[in-house]
């Protein structure tokens, strides 16, 4: 499959309703994308002290470039406090102009991300967004329409980090390299390569 070439985004923001959403979603495409230099603002919304302790060593071992901010609202409860949140977002990134938002799936069946989704919409309304996705319980897998080609070696360094830093998660039987790998493999089966991450973007405007 023919891979269209990014321009060089100078900034990106990306939110998470949780610690680990941005590592589950899209760790090799921030990666990726920080490694060419752009700048990357990272909000998490909730968190106990110990999720954001391994939030903050994930970000720190990822090399994040860019801003990080991680929020107190309650896990779970998100669509009560949709107007705190939208506040929030917009006191963290202050007027900001991004080149992309990455944000969690609208369609996604947990609320905290169905929130996310849906405010980045309101929010954000120059850019494109990309909606990322996270595999669980429910059944919400999505039919994204943009892959992320990532290589072998590139898809076991988001594994080891999502297994090496978020040991609070450990104890969910969902929560296994093996969950990671097969969805990782069947967006690269879609993609025609080895492995992928996908997202879900609603618009986009050329300039040919
Ligand atoms: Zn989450």
């Amino acid at each position: 499959m023919q891979q269209l070439q990014l321009p060089a985004f100078g900034r990106v923001l990306a939110l998470g309703a949780h610690a680990d959403d941005l590592e589950i979603g899209c760790f090799g495409t921030l990666s990726k994308l920080m490694s060419r230099g752009t700048q990357v603002d990272g909000l998490i919304l909730s968190g106990s002290d110990e999720r954001k302790q391994e939030q903050a060593a994930s970000f720190a071992a990822w090399g994040w470039k860019g801003r990080t901010g991680h929020l107190s609202f309650t896990d779970g409860l998100f669509p009560s406090y949709a107007a705190e949140i939208k506040a929030a977002i917009r006191g963290f990134t202050n007027g900001q102009a991004y080149d992309l938002v990455l944000v969690h799936h609208k369609a996604d069946h947990h609320q905290d991300h169905a929130l996310l989704g849906s405010l980045a919409y309101n929010l954000f309304r120059n850019c494109p967004i990309w909606e990322y996705e996270i595999p669980k319980y429910d059944v919400d897998t999505v039919q994204p329409n943009v892959f992320v080609p990532l290589a072998e070696a590139e898809m076991a360094s988001k594994v080891a980090h999502l297994m090496g830093h978020f040991a609070c998660q450990q104890s969910k039987a969902w929560y296994t390299p093996g969950t990671f790998e097969a969805l990782g493999r069947l967006r690269g089966v879609q993609a025609n390569t080895n492995f992928a991450e996908a997202f879900t973007c609603r618009k986009l405007a050329f300039s040919i």
